[in-house]
């Protein structure tokens, strides 16, 4: 499939990986927003979550996220969580993918 995140998955392009297991995936963005910027996904290749039936891979990647949060030491500082869905949010890669953003105060609210 030509995903790039897919690619990434199947380790068919390289990426600075946070965390892994069976079903879900965390790497560095390449572009940083904040000096914690993590991309966390699920292996399963979803565009967004309208197209997820089984919301347990949600409550997974949550879980994923909340102890990379503590790890990377920005759980007592606080983090933002944020999901693009679709073109007005600017999600530029189609597969589902949650950016876990913290380590300076972040503006509020976006643009
Ligand atoms: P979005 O706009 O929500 O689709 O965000 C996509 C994110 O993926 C951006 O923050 C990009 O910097 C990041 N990104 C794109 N390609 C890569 C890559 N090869 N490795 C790590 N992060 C990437
Ligand atoms: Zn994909």
């Amino acid at each position: 499939m030509d995903c790039i995140f897919c690619k990434i998955v199947n380790k068919e392009i390289p990426s600075s990986v946070v965390y892994e297991d069976d079903k879900a995936l965390a790497f560095n963005d390449i572009a940083p927003q904040a000096p914690v910027h993590i991309i966390i996904i699920p292996k399963i290749h979803v565009t967004t979550v309208a197209e997820l039936d089984d919301m347990d891979v949600i409550r997974d990647l949550y879980y994923v996220m909340k102890k990379i949060a503590e790890e990377k030491g920005i759980a007592e500082t606080g983090y933002r969580i944020v999901v693009n869905h679709g073109k007005d949010a600017g999600q530029a890669v189609p597969h589902l993918h949650f950016h876990l953003l913290g380590g300076r105060p972040l503006k509020w609210p976006p643009g």
